[in-house]
């Protein structure tokens, strides 16, 4: 088994919860733009949870979230508002 489909089957054991009220990730898209943040957050999210359509646009696809922090790292000052799901919702690893 390659290292990608051993990743691959170890993220399948995480149960994710998702919250449908209230995404955890709100990105300003002027600042990201003019940042660069948003080509970060697309490279360095192990869950691929961000995605930059043709227009420059950022997607986050935050059901798919592994709280990690990593994106907060790369991100301009203001481009990210970024916090823990409400409590309940979310990841829960390795439940499979
Ligand atoms: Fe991706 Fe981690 Fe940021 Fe979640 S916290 S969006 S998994 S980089």
């Amino acid at each position: 088994m390659s290292t990608s489909q051993t990743v691959t089957v170890r993220l399948a054991r995480n149960r994710f919860l998702l919250d449908e009220e209230e995404s955890h990730i709100e990105i300003d898209q002027e600042l990201c733009r003019s940042t660069g943040t948003g080509k970060r957050l697309v490279a360095v999210c192990p869950a691929g949870v961000y995605t930059e359509r043709e227009d420059g646009t950022i997607d986050a696809e935050y059901a798919a979230c592994l709280e990690c922090g990593t994106c907060l790292a790369v991100a301009a000052p203001g481009a990210l508002r970024w916090h823990y799901p409400r409590g309940g919702f979310g990841v829960a690893f390795r439940e499979g």
